[in-house]
Order: C-alpha cells, then sequence, then structure tokens
C-alpha cells in the first residue's frame, strides 16, 4: 500500500497541555452535506458540555471544548475540515486523532458508500486498532428520503470492528449520546493500552 506506515505509524499517546489534562482529538469524515458541521455544532448545546474555547471556533474547523463525563473533564478538540481540503491520509497523520467520526446521511447512497470506502483504509491501515471509529448514520428524521438501513449500517460497522449510531442533528436524536459514546471510546482505548 502506498500508505504503508503514513498515517498509524505512530501510537496514539494522549498529549498532556500545561495544566495536565489530556487532550483528545477527534477528527470528522465523510462527504460534504451529511450533517458533519451540524452534529458538533449540537454538541455545543449538550448537557455534557462544560465549557468550549471560542477563540478557536470555526477558524481551521476546530472547536476545543470541555465534556464533563463521570464528574471527570475531558478536554476535546473536534476537527471538521471540509471534506475537499484534506484527504483521510493526510488529516490522520497531520492530527494523529484519539478517534475518527465517519459520517455519512441514511437519506444519501453515496455518502454511505464514501463512509465504507474511509472504513475500509481505515481497517487497512490498521487504524481500528489504535483509535476509536464510530460511524455515524445521520439524518434518521427524513424517514421517507431513507435509502441505507439501519441494519446495512450495522453490519458495515461490524464488518470494519467500528461502533455504529444513528442520529438526527435537526432532532437532536442520539447526539448526546455520540458526544459521550466518542469520549467513552477513547477512554476505553487509552486505558486499555496501560495495560
Ligand atoms: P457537512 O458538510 O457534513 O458539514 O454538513 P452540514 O452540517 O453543513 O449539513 C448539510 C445540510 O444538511 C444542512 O442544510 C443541514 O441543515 C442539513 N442537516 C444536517 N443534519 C441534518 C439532520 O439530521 N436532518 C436533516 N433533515 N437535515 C440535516
Ligand atoms: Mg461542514
Amino acid at each position: 500500500s502506498p500508505f504503508e506506515g503514513s498515517c498509524c505509524g505512530s501510537s496514539y499517546v494522549s498529549s498532556e497541555n500545561s495544566v495536565g489534562i489530556t487532550k483528545y482529538r477527534v477528527v470528522l469524515l465523510g462527504e460534504s452535506g451529511v450533517g458533519k458541521s451540524a452534529l458538533v455544532s449540537q454538541f455545543m448545546t449538550s448537557e455534557y458540555m462544560n465549557t468550549y474555547d471560542a477563540s478557536l471556533d470555526d477558524e481551521f474547523g476546530e472547536k476545543s471544548v470541555s465534556v464533563l463525563l463521570d464528574e471527570e473533564e475531558n478536554e476535546v478538540v473536534f476537527i471538521d475540515h471540509p471534506a475537499h481540503e484534506m484527504s483521510v491520509e493526510n488529516c490522520l497523520t497531520t492530527y494523529e486523532p484519539h478517534a475518527c467520526v465517519v459520517v455519512y446521511a441514511v437519506t444519501d447512497r453515496a455518502s454511505f458508500k464514501k463512509a465504507e470506502d474511509v472504513l475500509n483504509y481505515l481497517w487497512r491501515e490498521s487504524c481500528v486498532d489504535k483509535m476509536a471509529v464510530i460511524l455515524v448514520g445521520n439524518k434518521v428524521d427524513l424517514v421517507r428520503n431513507r435509502s441505507v438501513s439501519s441494519e446495512e449500517g450495522k453490519a458495515a460497522a461490524t464488518h470494519h470492528d467500528a461502533k455504529f449510531i444513528e442520529t438526527s442533528s435537526g432532532l437532536q436524536h442520539n447526539v448526546d449520546e455520540l458526544l459521550v459514546g466518542v469520549v467513552k471510546q477513547i477512554r476505553l482505548r487509552l486505558a486499555a493500552k496501560k495495560k
């Protein structure tokens, strides 16, 4: 593979900031128009959202936030680049993320195909061993326009050792669950690595 060792070669150890709080990096991947930015903005209104650093807001599609989970603060940076700006492999080498959130719209089969391509890539490169990978089927509120079933989404995730969730950023359905799930998955991976 031309990408051998290029993206997931390094170990995804957590970096600590000046006050010793671990900062997790989460990249959002997927076709444009599937609702990545909408999901990140919904995270900001979550009851788990503790604080949010507005200074970093949007400039590079990055949002630095603090998520309160089990009485613990989790510093998280959501990296939401427009899809055309950076390839997946480039994104991984640049950010060495702790988690990848791969989003498609259940109304858009082409976006599901694209998400599967990304999952294939992550799986081939053994990224799934080193970081949390979550497949997200968004826009479930558009019931009558659905063209990708829950079963297909679930099967694709299972096949690639990824987690799966369906969301609607419009109706706030499962948005908190996704936010909390991402943080929990990262923590589980880091805890497993320490053993
Ligand atoms: P991105 O390109 O992946 O960042 O997608 P955006 O967040 O910009 O969303 C693209 C369009 O889809 C916007 O018009 C959103 O309002 C719409 N959208 C995003 N999420 C949902 C959803 O869950 N349901 C519906 N019906 N529309 C959504
Ligand atoms: Mg966007």
